[in-house]
């Protein structure tokens, strides 16, 4: 067997924690050649509006459009798209998107209110982001998959505009990313990308209108430009490479679990796959299996490369300690392939998206489940959570105090003023205060 297809480590090693942070360690890029580039593109595009735009996508998408108009999918084009796809694309892409809207209802934030004794209302409102932009990659491969994933917790919280930019790389666009944006109920497709189309909804040009925030994932361009343009909108994340944390109790089959971790291995060189096992005989089968269907993928060579760099069979104690070394990772995805998964349920405290039990593959997370599959990457699981309807809508605060309660308060405020030496404030409280 090769000593190199993947890692195998014992957390009863003195030198677990400090091999397993090297494992773990990784630096989101930063190239200073493409943050120049992108600088330049986005002053370009903020000046320049349209005709930068125009310029960028014909560069570096080898387009030759004459137009803004040439690059907009029309409503037409968008419906046409469903026709363009087999029945059984059609199908799985409306199953996937009512499973995403039925799941994204309940994270539906409601106003609320409440009056105190005096007559004083207290309260929040809660209303939708008025325009979104949403990302979807097109370079090198296509992605329904997050087209819905992003498109419909949007439009589940009422986003009036969701405009979806897309490049169209020698015009090229695929039919099931527009169906899917047609499914998921997107406003408005249009066929640009990379830094240009990231500065064209971040600070509008004559035929894009400025957005809120920018969702959806990216290469390196994509990326900075996002992380450039923050503050003038919102945006989700900087995503990191993709990761799988698999618990198993050494009972489901072998073949699966090594199926798993190649689910994210495939994903690219960067992402990380790992198995955490008390049973160091069941990690040499995972490992025998690894070898015998590694060669079987399509994608073999981006997943041996991702094994070997990143990936790990981790012999645990038990079952407890493959939880807590879970929990100092944070994973992105986390299986709990084992035969009581709600035991461990409430001890998970780090993990972007828990597949609970031996028949909860990710890969059904990662299209068609319901929840999200945008989830906190690189450790951040630690203090953010999965994409949702929330990072879609506002909160306002509601104060309306009757005479008696503002007379009240402004004793109070009067006071905090002064104290602040902020003299409006406290006359501005003052006058509400009754004799
Ligand atoms: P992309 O749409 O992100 O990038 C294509 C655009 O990059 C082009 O339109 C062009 O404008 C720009 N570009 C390319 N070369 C350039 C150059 N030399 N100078 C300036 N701009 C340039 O598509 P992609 O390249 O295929 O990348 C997709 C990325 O999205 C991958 O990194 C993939 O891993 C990632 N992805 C992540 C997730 C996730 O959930 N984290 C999901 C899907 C895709």
């Amino acid at each position: 067997m090769s000593e190199t297809l993947i890692t195998r480590l014992d957390a009863s090693q003195s030198d677990f924690k400090q091999r397993l942070d090297e494992l773990l360690a990784w630096e989101s890029v930063s190239d200073t050649r493409v943050a120049s580039v992108v600088d330049d593109i986005l002053h370009q595009v903020k000046t320049r509006g349209d005709a930068a735009v125009l310029e960028f996508t014909n560069k570096f998408d080898r387009r030759s459009a004459k137009s803004m108009d040439e690059l907009v999918v029309t409503a037409d084009q968008l419906k046409n798209a469903l026709t363009q796809i087999t029945p059984e694309q059609r199908k799985a892409l409306e199953v996937a998107a009512e499973r995403i809207r039925s799941y994204h209802k309940h994270q539906l934030q409601t106003s609320w209110k409440y009056t105190e004794a005096d007559g004083t209302v207290l309260g929040q409102q809660i209303s939708a982001m008025e325009r979104v932009g949403l990302y979807v990659p097109g370079g090198k491969a296509s992605y329904p998959s997050s087209v819905l994933m992003n498109a419909v917790p949007a439009k589940v919280a009422g986003v009036d505009e969701l405009t979806m930019v897309v490049p169209a790389p020698d015009g090229e666009l695929s039919p099931m990313v527009l169906a899917a944006a047609a499914i998921a109920g997107v406003d408005r497709v249009i066929t640009i990308g990379g830094a240009q189309a990231v500065a064209a909804l971040a600070y509008g040009t004559e035929t894009i209108a400025k957005v809120d925030k920018i969702v959806g994932p990216g290469n390196i361009y994509v990326a900075t430009a996002k992380r450039a343009v923050f503050g003038q909108v919102a945006i989700d994340m900087i995503a990191g490479p993709s990761e799988i944390l698999v618990i198993c109790d050494g009972l489901t089959d072998p073949d699966w679990i090594a199926m798993d971790l190649f689910s994210q291995a495939e994903h690219d060189e960067q992402a990380q796959a790992i198995l955490l096992c008390p049973d160091a005989e069941y990690l040499d089968k995972v490992e025998a299996s690894i070898a015998r269907l590694l060669p079987t993928l399509s994608r073999n060579e981006i997943a041996t490369t991702s094994l070997k760099n990143r990936g790990a069979l981790i012999k645990v104690a038990d079952i407890e300690e493959a939880v807590e070394v879970s929990n100092r990772i944070a994973p992105e995805h986390l299986e709990l392939s084992v035969a009581d998964p709600e035991l461990l349920l409430p001890k998970i405290r780090h993990a972007g998206a828990i597949f609970m039990g031996r028949f909860t593959p990710e890969a059904l997370g990662d299209y068609c489940a319901g929840p999200n599959h945008v989830l906190p990457t690189s450790g951040t699981a630690r203090f953010s959570s999965p994409l949702g309807v929330y990072d879609f809508q506002k909160r306002s605060s509601i104060i309306m105090c009757s005479a008696a309660g503002a007379s009240e308060l402004s004793k109070v405020a009067s006071v905090l003023a002064r104290s602040e030496y902020l003299e409006a404030h406290a006359r501005s409280a003052e006058y509400r205060i009754k004799d």
